[in-house]
């Protein structure tokens, strides 16, 4: 059973709502720069265990919170850090938006960061942090863990071993004269007001050196994390909420939070999902934050299904590492192409459940798997100018292909040229050499070469036939396969390896492939 089934089940077995009626499913992210990609797997395993319960006829609600009311901690190496120095310390909300547009920030990167939800096919209900705490929602919770600040201390310590003084209160103040946060202790808590004064200086974040009190509510404090996730949680009775491996480990933020959630706020937790990373090109996000790494970034890299499976296709206990660079995105597409088959072929199993589970809900019921080149080929074949994508395809398919096929393929090729403009290694980019390249062959090879001119000259041949021909002549001649194919490759490709030989010399102009291999021959 496919991990989202899985899941969803369990939650319809064990779990009622909150509400009563409809669960509530929560994901928020940071906007304290562009998003990594890691944080499109939350997105994507809370969006899909919305349209499984759906699909289970379980009602529920996908909220998304785009959090704006966390400190700008860091000035992230694409931004001029002279310009945004200053704003270090302040929330989010408060830091300009890096092109003009844009109210803030956090509505920049919140922006770029929706349309990649949105070009996966997930479409939760977003709200903002702000919103939250300024409307006033979360000014109960506030009070509540104000007035057990103590026992917070106590499970900080007893959980994840973080000591805090006696002073210690969970929450941090905007401060009323320099409109930072992360410079500022709050203590005393008097039941109206907390004090606190403005002379903490973490990083390059400069205090102001005022004190005063303040009313906690309505936005003018924020509570810390791990207090804040919980609160978050009562505020607006969640249902179902995961987190990634980072803040899943025993003593970890979630383990935290959930204790403040029972012990403090008196409610239960939601459901946890917890999941593994999302690796780009081997790396975990802290250490990848280089081109190719963001959400964004991988979201322009695939159509939308290929997308879904990068994200959904492994269990959530499994990490998926994606290298834009390498071979996992011929072999994403690779991946693709397999479960499409098992759909044609009419199977019934964890493989065609994926594959659905990669369209859009709308399309399931009625679910289409055209045929596909593989994405290998066809990225070869966009670099041949003289050769036709569709032409190819039918030779490959050894039939017409359907209107249906046609526009697949052709949205199939824009991505390939993407690829190879973007991201591809150099063994995918092949340029047919116009003129003979300057290559040694040896007495063995030319011999090959000659006897395939020969019988390329004596008629017509399909990729097939020749295919077949050059496999006779390993042992004919003798050649090692190794060195015939690396001839091949060397004269018309200027390199060591290339596309399958007999196949790539039928879709090239007759005339000219007996021409070069005579040339090589000479
Ligand atoms: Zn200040």
């Amino acid at each position: 059973m496919l991990w989202a089934d899985r899941i969803a089940g369990e939650i319809r077995d064990t779990r009622t709502p909150q509400g009563g009626k409809s669960f509530l499913i929560r994901d928020e992210k940071t906007l304290s720069g562009r998003v990594h990609v890691g944080s499109m797997r939350g997105v994507a395993i809370h969006g899909l265990m919305a349209e499984v319960l759906s699909e289970y006829g379980i009602p529920n609600t996908f909220q998304f919170e785009l959090n704006d009311f966390d400190p700008f901690d860091s000035i992230p190496g694409y931004l001029d850090a002279d310009t945004f120095r200053e704003h270090l310390g302040k929330p989010l909300y408060a830091v300009p938006s890096p092109e003009a547009g844009f109210k803030n920030y956090t509505e920049y990167f919140g922006d770029e960061f929706v349309q990649v939800h949105k070009k996966a096919g997930f479409v939760p209900s977003y709200y903002r942090a702000t919103e939250l705490y300024q409307s006033g929602k979360m000014d109960a919770l506030i009070k509540t863990a104000l007035e057990r600040a103590s026992n917070i201390r106590r499970i900080l310590q007893e959980v994840s071993g973080s000591v805090k003084d006696e002073s210690w209160l969970p929450v941090s103040v905007v401060c009323q004269m320099c409109g930072k946060m992360m410079t500022t202790r709050a203590y005393d808590y008097d039941g109206e007001t907390v004090g606190y004064s403005c002379d903490r200086s973490p990083d390059e974040c400069m205090p102001c050196g005022h004190s005063g009190r303040v009313a906690p509510w309505k936005g003018t404090t924020k509570l810390f994390w791990k207090v804040d996730w919980a609160a978050k949680w009562v505020a607006q009775g969640v249902d179902i909420e995961g987190g990634g491996k980072d803040h899943s480990t025993r003593g970890g933020s979630r383990d935290v939070a959930n204790h403040i959630c029972r012990e403090v706020f008196g409610a239960e937790p939601p459901f946890d999902i917890p999941y593994e990373f999302f690796l780009v090109g081997g790396k975990k996000m802290s250490s990848s934050k280089g081109r190719g790494s963001s959400a964004k970034d991988m979201g322009d890299l695939f159509p939308p299904e290929l997308f879904r499976l990068a994200l959904i296709g492994k269990d959530i206990r499994e990490q998926i590492d994606v290298d834009p660079s390498g071979e996992s995105v011929p072999r994403l597409y690779d991946w693709y192409d397999e479960l499409a088959e098992g759909v044609r072929a009419g199977a019934a199993d964890d493989r065609t459940r994926l594959y659905a589970l990669c369209e859009l809900p709308k399309n399931r019921a009625a679910l289409s798997a055209p045929w596909q080149m593989r994405f290998r080929e066809v990225a070869f074949i966009v670099q041949m100018a003289h050769l036709s994508l569709a032409g190819e395809a039918a030779r490959v398919k050894r039939q017409a292909l359907t209107e249906e096929e046609t526009r697949a393929l052709e949205v199939r090729a824009r991505y390939a040229k993407f690829w190879l403009a973007t991201y591809a290694p150099e063994e995918f980019k092949y340029e047919l050499q116009e003129e003979m390249p300057e290559v040694s062959l040896s007495n063995i090879q030319k011999k090959a070469l000659a006897v395939l001119a020969d019988y390329l000259q004596a008629s017509e041949r399909t990729g097939e036939e020749i295919h077949l021909r050059l496999h006779e002549m390993k042992t004919e001649i003798p050649i090692q396969p190794k060195e015939l194919f690396q001839a091949i490759y060397r004269i018309f490709l200027n390199r060591d390896s290339g596309p399958k030989a007999g196949w790539f010399l039928a879709g090239l102009p007759r005339d000219f492939v007996i021409k070069r291999l005579k040339e090589a021959v000479e």
